[in-house]
């Protein structure tokens, strides 16, 4: 078959520690935060869409601010402030015709103008995006599933996350590919199963003269982000969805 765009990418991706998808999708959200930062000035598009979005979600809004930019963070975010300041005056309680309007098409709660103004109508732009790149990621692992070029550094990597391995199969109806991804991911959970029961035996002190490998000993965290997926990735579109 031949290969597509991004194919070597997470080739390339699974020799790293965790899953190469998370990884991919954190790496792409950097790129993508820094280029907001840095064109937002003059692109109209993106200026329009941070409005509506009311700025980034939590997890990135917090990643920007770790980008060391401070005046552009300020120039950006003084737009979504503006707006949400213009709806506090136009549509206060009692404040003005329109407000009066407002509190008779929403009788059941006084602020329901308020709040369905304030509620951003656009999902936060890098969740758009990562969810596009997650798309086409998940597509081409599962198109090459059976390639043994994929299948080698799948085999020998961390594994996908559950919500991408879920993902993954629910993008693959061949079932020759769907068993061979299914054994390569079981056999990937059994060590990582066997390693934190390691880790939990030789933490008995019974145990305690038997030394911990690097492995066992970092099992507990990796377990965290097999089950939840990498930091910042799946949780934040959790949100929004
Ligand atoms: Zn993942
Ligand atoms: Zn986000």
């Amino acid at each position: 078959m031949e290969t597509t765009f991004g194919f070597y990418d997470l080739i390339e991706t699974f020799t790293k520690p965790g899953c190469a998808v998370c990884n991919l999708l954190q790496a792409e959200t950097t790129r993508l935060l820094d280029s907001i930062l840095y064109e937002y000035a003059t692109d109209t598009s993106t200026q329009a869409a941070f409005r509506d979005s009311r700025g980034l979600c939590s997890e990135h809004g917090h990643q920007l601010t770790q980008m060391g930019n401070a005046l552009g963070i300020a120039v950006l975010y003084e737009h979504p402030l503006n707006d949400v300041l213009r709806i506090l005056q136009g549509t206060a309680p009692g404040g003005g015709s329109q407000a009066r309007l407002m509190t008779r098409l929403f009788p059941q709660n006084p602020n329901g103008a308020i709040i369905d103004a304030l509620t951003p109508t656009k999902p936060c732009i890098a969740c758009a995006s990562q969810a596009e790149t997650e798309a086409r990621f998940v597509k081409i692992l599962s198109d090459f599933a059976d390639d043994e070029r994929m299948t080698g550094v799948f085999r020998a990597s961390d594994g996908l996350c559950l919500p991408h391995f879920i993902q993954v199969l629910q993008n693959t109806a061949d079932p020759s590919r769907s068993r061979l991804l299914i054994a390569i991911q079981t056999d990937i959970w059994t060590r990582l199963r066997d390693e934190l029961r390691e880790f939990m035996r030789k933490n008995d002190y019974q145990h305690a003269s038997e030394a911990i490998t690097e492995a066992e000993g970092v099992s507990w965290r990796r377990v965290v982000a097999r089950m939840a997926g990498e930091r910042g990735i799946l949780s934040s579109r959790r949100t929004i969805s």
